[in-house]
């Protein structure tokens, strides 16, 4: 049977955990898409992990386990927590599983400091059981580890990236790759956008390729915000560089009824209106691209809107932030956080919406000087009675310090992935296991 999605059991609901006296916001999966959407929100057909008889098979499972680490230590293991569902649940199903994942960018060879062993280490931890770890991804020491596998046993191999066949996608090291296991299962949401020898190569050369929990609960989520969307649908763009995210305000011109602008990239705009912006980031070359942007959403009636105050510093490391209207801006200072009159206006636009999806944070927020705007916004999307999406590493992030997390119906675990995804781009990590040849 393919093209039908089952959740884990216990997790039925996008985002079920709840904090003491907090409305708690469940959206369940049922509302959603049943089938999995490519990046125009088309049907996809592809197995999912509940499809296959994992019982004694060597599962190959691609995670994404690029976790942050500081001094050998992982900071934040978000990533990994988000992989427990679909490993859990190949345990209870007496798989022998066999996890892969890149960590960090290693280019192509071996080096201490990118090593999956810390992530061994927590695996271990939140599962309650041992996790093995290899010294590598393939070869005859990892051939003889996979081997020895018992069911409801796990293996983490070594990172990926220690090989540049995997970036180069080289069918003979994906094929290595695929000798190691009797069925595939890609639970790497967050790598989905690259077409790598464990992503998409691998496909080629297993018998059965299925989508994990997680890839299916963020493609569900990401679709929803792009084909299902209820009115009114507000999308808040901010973050550095606007030439990052055109493709992104374009498709949100073509749904949304307000885009709110904010970080960076508004200055481009602000530009792009004949305003003076002092010292703040602007892309020059892109101002035309800006100009075209506003004629589009006009057209089409799409509200784009700018701040309208903001917190402007003579650098980003300094403490004399002052709150000036936009109008205003000293030629010899930046724009680094929206105002509190922007976060008023905005949070009003985004208190009635039904569909919020957010990418970029407003400042930045990394300095708690210029973090206000940025968290604000967090609190109203989490406030809203809407269904709410983030995408963005350093969104996630902010989210997460603004304390509301649980408060999102969807976090998304993929950066790239997710802005690809709501840029109207396909996944090659998903298009393959569609073209995955099965049974
Ligand atoms: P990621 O790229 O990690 O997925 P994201 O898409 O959520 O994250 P980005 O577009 O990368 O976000 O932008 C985040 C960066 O933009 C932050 O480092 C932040 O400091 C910076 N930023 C936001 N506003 C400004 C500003 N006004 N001036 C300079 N930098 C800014």
């Amino acid at each position: 049977m393919r093209g039908v999605l089952d959740t884990p059991s216990g997790c039925g609901f996008l985002n079920c955990r709840r904090i003491p006296g907090v409305r708690k916001k469940r959206v369940p999966l049922a509302n959603f898409l049943a089938p999995l959407r490519g990046g125009k929100g088309e049907r996809v057909n592809t197995l999912s992990i509940s499809d296959l008889d994992l019982s004694g098979k060597r599962v190959f499972m691609r995670v994404d386990f690029n976790v942050p680490l500081a001094d050998g230590k992982i900071t934040d293991d978000m990533r990994i927590e988000a992989a427990l569902p679909s490993i859990r649940y190949v345990l209870e199903k007496h798989g022998r599983l066999i996890l892969a994942s890149h960590l960090g960018r290693p280019k192509g060879k071996p080096e201490p400091k990118y090593s999956l062993r810390p992530v061994a280490t927590r695996l271990t931890e939140l599962l309650g059981k041992p996790v093995q770890f290899a010294p590598d991804c393939v070869g005859a020491e990892v051939e003889r580890l996979v081997s020895n596998l018992k069911d409801g046993d796990v293996l983490l191999l070594e990172n990926l990236r220690f090989h540049a066949e995997e970036e180069k996608n080289d069918p003979a090291f994906a094929r290595q790759l695929a000798a190691l296991c009797d069925v595939y299962i890609n639970d790497a949401f967050g790598a989905a956008h690259r077409a790598h020898a464990s992503t998409a190569g691998i496909v080629s050369y297993v018998r059965q390729a299925a989508a994990g929990f997680l890839m299916q609960k963020e493609i569900e989520a990401l679709s929803h915000a792009l084909t299902k969307a209820e009115r009114p649908y507000v999308a808040i763009v901010g973050g550095a560089k606007i030439s990052d995210k055109i493709e992104l305000i374009e498709n949100f011109i073509n749904m949304a009824n307000t885009i709110l602008i904010g970080g960076a990239m508004a200055y481009t705009f602000f530009r792009a209106k004949g305003l003076e912006t002092g010292k703040s980031l602007v892309e020059v070359d892109k101002i035309g691209v800006a100009k075209q942007l506003m004629t589009k959403a006009s057209q089409r009636d799409v509200l784009i809107e700018l701040p309208v105050d903001h917190v402007v510093a003579l650098s980003l490391d300094s403490t004399d932030a002052v709150v000036m209207s936009i109008q205003n801006t000293p030629p010899d200072r930046m724009g680094l956080d929206i105002g509190p009159e922007t976060v008023r206006r905005y949070s009003e636009i985004i208190r009635q919406a039904k569909t919020i999806v957010w990418n970029g944070p407003m400042g930045v927020f990394e300095n708690p000087s210029f973090a206000q705007g940025t968290f604000a916004v967090a609190r109203a999307v989490a406030e809203a009675n809407a269904f709410s999406v983030v995408g963005g590493g350093d969104s996630a992030a902010a989210v997460a310090r603004a304390g509301v997390e649980s408060r999102i119906t969807h976090v998304s675990t993929g950066g790239g992935a997710s802005l690809e995804f709501l840029s109207g781009q396909k996944l090659p990590g998903l298009e393959a296991l569609t073209d995955a040849t099965t049974f």
